[in-house]
């Protein structure tokens, strides 16, 4: 039966996330030739087509100043006044950090389930099957809607994003919405500056762990990326040894990442750390302990010194790349 499926774009920076237009194909798939409403909040109508073109079917901008900032309070209660006027049957969302952090407010209000980190998703019938890892993604388990509210949110880069199409229109749509009592208010925001690739976007992530030796070690590392395109992470060893930032880090206690390719430079493959990136597609580990842990879950070793390896490879694709 076709269904009206919502589906937050989720911006930052003035962007939209990619992750959002994940969400749309899965609610494609959910939504059975239904509708696909795309829902941007605070001052982001100029990212409507985009969506569109991603495959929404409608945009509703809900409009306030309040919302040009993200807080739970104020998110909460746009997401809930749209959803009170759309009624769909459906809420998909990215399971970013603003996505886990208003999923629950909302299914708590809604009184509804929420299925959370979504890796992929089909329709048997009038269930929706959703998988989610657990365990830390050493095993998966599926959950099954069968009625309710069809509310989840889906891990970045695991279902892909429809292909754009430029010659798609549709309503866009604004509405106003009330915000008030708000808890918290932004007065300014404060960015670390990083490299442009957002971590858990990243499809190709070059990461350090303790063997990398100093903050300075991470420069090759930083020089592999950029030949790549891709993103620095790092282990919570070498957080914790003050060679990279908190913010890097990936594992059970930071960030979880599923890139196309990944590339464990020093890290020696600790359970936690396993956590974070073992369902990366590829898996490369250089470390010059041929025993090491990391290379039990790598599809590619090299036992190797990570200073004369990740040079030799920063050589080779950047002759590539001319
Ligand atoms: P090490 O284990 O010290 O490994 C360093 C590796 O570098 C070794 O294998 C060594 O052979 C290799 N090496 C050294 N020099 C070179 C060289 N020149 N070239 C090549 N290889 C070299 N960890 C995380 O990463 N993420 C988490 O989220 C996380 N959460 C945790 C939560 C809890 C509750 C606990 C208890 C721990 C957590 N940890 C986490 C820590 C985890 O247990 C490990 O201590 C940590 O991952 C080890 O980091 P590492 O692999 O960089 O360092």
């Amino acid at each position: 039966m076709s269904k009206k499926i919502l589906v937050l774009g989720e911006v930052r920076q003035g962007e939209l996330r990619n992750v959002s237009f994940e969400a749309i194909t899965a609610a494609k798939k959910v939504a059975e030739g239904g509708e696909v409403v795309g829902l941007l909040l605070g001052d982001a109508g100029s990212l409507a087509n985009q969506l569109i073109q991603y495959g929404a079917d409608r945009v509703v901008v809900a409009e306030n100043s309040l919302l040009n900032a993200y807080t739970p309070d104020g998110y909460t209660q746009a997401v809930m006044q749209v959803i009170e006027a759309e009624k769909p049957e459906g809420f998909i969302l990215g399971h970013t950090s603003i996505g886990k952090d208003i999923s629950p407010r909302i299914a708590a209000k809604l009184k509804s389930g929420l299925v959370s980190d979504v890796v992929s998703l089909e329709v048997n019938g009038d269930e929706v099957v959703f998988t989610r890892p657990i365990y830390s993604g050493k095993a998966f388990e599926k959950k099954v809607i069968k009625d309710g509210l069809i509310f989840a949110t889906i891990r970045p880069n695991n279902i892909s994003a429809l292909e754009k199409d430029e010659s798609r229109t549709a309503d866009v749509t604004s509405v106003n919405v009330d915000i008030k009592d708000l808890r918290t208010i932004i007065k300014d925001v404060v960015r670390k500056a990083t490299s442009g690739v957002d971590l858990s976007e990243a499809k190709i992530i070059v990461s350090g762990g303790r063997g990398v030796k100093s903050a300075e070690g991470f420069k090759v590392l930083r020089e592999l990326a950029d030949a790549l395109g891709g993103a620095v992470g790092s282990s919570r060893g070498a957080c914790d040894a003050g060679y990279s930032d908190y913010s890097l880090q990936i594992g059970q206690t930071g960030k979880v990442v599923t890139p196309d390719l990944y590339i464990a430079c020093g890290i020696s493959g600790a359970i936690q750390h396993v956590a974070g990136m073992s369902n990366s597609k590829v898996i490369v580990a250089i470390n010059k302990d041929p025993e090491a842990n990391i290379f039990s879950i790598a599809d590619y070793g090299i036992v190797g010194d990570l200073f004369e390896v990740v040079p030799l490879l920063v050589e080779e694709f950047k002759s590539v790349a001319v």
